[in-house]
């Protein structure tokens, strides 16, 4: 019994549906024969919300209570909208506060959960009318940047719309099997997708049938709109608007701008105009007021090739994904980077729905799971605070995912019986300059001196990308949890940037990192010498007493002012002249044992 399961590419401006049809998986149509369904909400007082091109044509006219680019307000913050996106025609409901923003319509307050949620019922009745069944899972693609709170929302809309989700695919991966690349033995793949709102490039490696993603690098707010707001920009410096009311004078800019976008991938030249005012634009022209967005992708390909220590020679195909990839500005670029054409034989509309159908087939069980195994990565390294501020990385960036890593950690203090965990994301030596994720707690340590507890921490990333983290005592069991769905904000331009920092700050950090493990170990001697005085300052001659006293001060003014080497040769130093001290404490408690377990003989006999 072949059970029905499809795959769903949730575009930014356009998504679809595909499944397996006899022999091959494709790209399922609407009753007219439309395959991509504009990713576009209306919504009306008296109506049912309308989705798709019926949608797309209330732009102008109703455009505070028609939704597009959704995708991009998942897991944002207001202001992040309002400054990721430039004229938003919508009233946001100022009761939902910054952090969860949602629109105001006519058929009430809406958050773009509910309206990709929307999208893919539309999609999933689609699939049910061609296919004349039931629908027992769905996979679902997502940019490969998308962090966990844009996952998760993913994942909320799916389930909103009635789907069981048998996973979040990224759409590189799924580029990469709609292709059938596992069949081959071996080579490198860079997958350049240019959507309408997303630019993602992946690089991945095949080996014997095995996709690997080696690194990954991108945008999520770069795409073909911002080509349509480049040409619309330009058009806007030559006219002045008419009578009619801002909005609609935006959308319609933006509308002529994106036919001449269209246009100018088939023909040399187009003619634009709009009222009394006309304009020839050419593709050179074109080129021109776009330059900086075609050098933008361009920078990205040279970054994920660095990350991966590779060069272009090493790149044996270049997968084109994404309708904005048609425009032949974009292949130039990149054939003449690479210095070899790209590959575009599939739809780059349909290749990442295609994928992700052929993996829900295989996933539902229609097909064995051993044709290939899937394996992304995660973009930034994750880890836990320790001491001194310092972060300790459990999982480095770009490590293949799904994966689990543990490492074992310690109390710092005696009797200690709370340990405070801090989950931050980020390249950087200090905790202060990576992303702050989750902090939880680990309570009921049994009291034991410091160093004594063996506390393990592991980190589980799923194959969606999202994070747990877990602390156990390993004495007595005791076990704490954390998911981790961060806040807002973390979107590839956030990435690259934390990368940048990390490049250029290398040197430095690493000197504040060795500057504060070497204060630690400063501070822990200092502190051990002290309490020993305490105790058992008696044993130490007037000048051996100055002598270590002296050492510390100096030690003490080294630890504020100074860098590592020098507070180390201080620590060496104080190790040096309290040495005598040490042997003579030692040898004062040996003895003192020694006749306590004698007195313990004579008492037993
Ligand atoms: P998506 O549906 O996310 O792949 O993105 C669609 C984007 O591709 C939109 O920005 C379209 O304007 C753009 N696009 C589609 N076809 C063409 C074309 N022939 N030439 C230029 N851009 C195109």
């Amino acid at each position: 019994m072949h059970r029905l399961a499809v795959g769903i590419d949730l575009g930014t401006t356009n998504s679809l549906v595909a499944a397996r049809c006899g022999a091959g998986v494709e790209t399922l149509p609407d009753e007219k024969g439309d395959h991509l369904l504009p990713s576009v909400v209306h919504y009306s007082a008296a109506e049912p919300a309308l989705v798709g091109s019926e949608a797309k044509a209330r732009l102008i006219d109703d455009s505070a209570n028609t939704v597009s680019s959704v995708k991009r307000f998942l897991g944002k913050s207001l202001t992040e909208l309002r400054r990721q996106n430039r004229h938003l025609p919508y009233e946001f409901d100022a009761a939902r506060g910054d952090t969860a923003p949602a629109i105001v319509t006519a058929a009430g307050v809406k958050d773009p959960v509910q309206i990709s949620a929307d999208i893919l019922r539309k999609l999933a009745e689609r699939a049910e009318h061609c296919l004349k069944g039931s629908l027992e899972g769905a996979v679902i693609t997502v940019p490969a940047y998308f962090n966990d709170a844009q996952r998760q929302q993913t994942r909320d809309a799916a389930q909103l719309a009635g789907l069981k989700v048998l996973r979040l695919l990224n759409e590189p991966t799924a580029a990469a099997v709609a292709y059938g690349l596992d069949s081959n033995d071996q080579g490198k793949v860079i997958v350049f997708d240019l959507g309408g709102g997303t630019f993602d490039v992946s690089l991945l490696s095949l080996q014997k049938g095995v996709f690997e993603v080696l690194a990954t690098g991108g945008d999520t707010n770069l795409g073909g709109d911002d080509f349509d707001h480049i040409l619309a920009d330009w058009m806007r410096t030559q006219l002045s608007p008419g009578t009619e009311p801002v909005a609609v004078f935006n959308a319609r800019l933006l509308q002529i701008a994106n036919a001449a976008k269209h246009q100018l991938s088939s023909e040399d030249e187009v003619e634009l105009s709009y009222g009394e005012w006309s304009a020839c634009l050419n593709r050179e022209k074109f080129a021109t007021l776009a330059s900086e967005l075609i050098s933008r992708t361009i920078n990205t390909c040279r970054r994920v090739l660095r990350d991966a220590s590779l060069s272009v020679e090493d790149v044996d195909n270049i997968v084109l994904v994404g309708g904005s990839t048609r425009m032949p500005v974009i292949r130039e670029a990149i054939a003449e980077f690479f210095a070899k054409a790209p590959l575009s034989d599939i739809d780059p509309d349909k290749v990442v729905a295609i994928g992700a159908g052929i993996q829900a087939d295989v996933l539902i069980g229609n097909k064995s799971a051993d044709n290939f195994l899937l394996l992304d990565v995660n973009p930034l390294s994750l880890g836990i605070e320790t001491m001194g501020e310092l972060v300790e990385k459990i999982i480095p960036r770009n490590t293949t995912i799904p994966i689990v890593k543990a490492q074992e950690f310690t109390t710092f203090k005696d009797g200690q019986t709370v340990m405070s965990l801090h989950v931050v994301q980020g390249e950087r030596e200090l905790v202060a300059d990576c992303r702050s994720l989750a902090r939880f707690e680990l309570r009921d340590i049994p009291a034991m001196v410091a160093g004594a507890a063996k506390i393990r921490v592991s980190f589980q990333v799923d194959a969606d990308g999202l994070l747990s983290v877990t602390a156990e005592e390993l004495s007595t069991g005791k076990k704490s949890e954390i998911q981790v769905k961060p806040s807002y904000g973390l979107d590839s331009s956030v990435i690259s940037e934390m990368l940048q920092a990390s490049h250029d700050n290398a040197q430095v950090d690493m000197e504040v990192r060795s500057i504060r493990e070497a204060q630690l170990e400063a501070r822990q001697l200092i502190d051990a010498i002290s309490s020993a005085r305490d105790v058992d300052g008696a044993l130490l001659s007037e000048n051996e007493s100055d002598r270590i006293g002296n050492v510390i001060r100096k030690l003490e003014t080294a630890m504020t002012e100074a860098g590592s080497n020098q507070i180390h040769a201080l620590t060496e130093e104080l190790n040096r002249v309290s040495g005598n001290f040490a042997a003579q404490r030692m040898d004062l408690h040996i003895r003192e044992a020694l006749r306590g377990e004698s007195i313990g003989n004579v008492e037993e006999t």
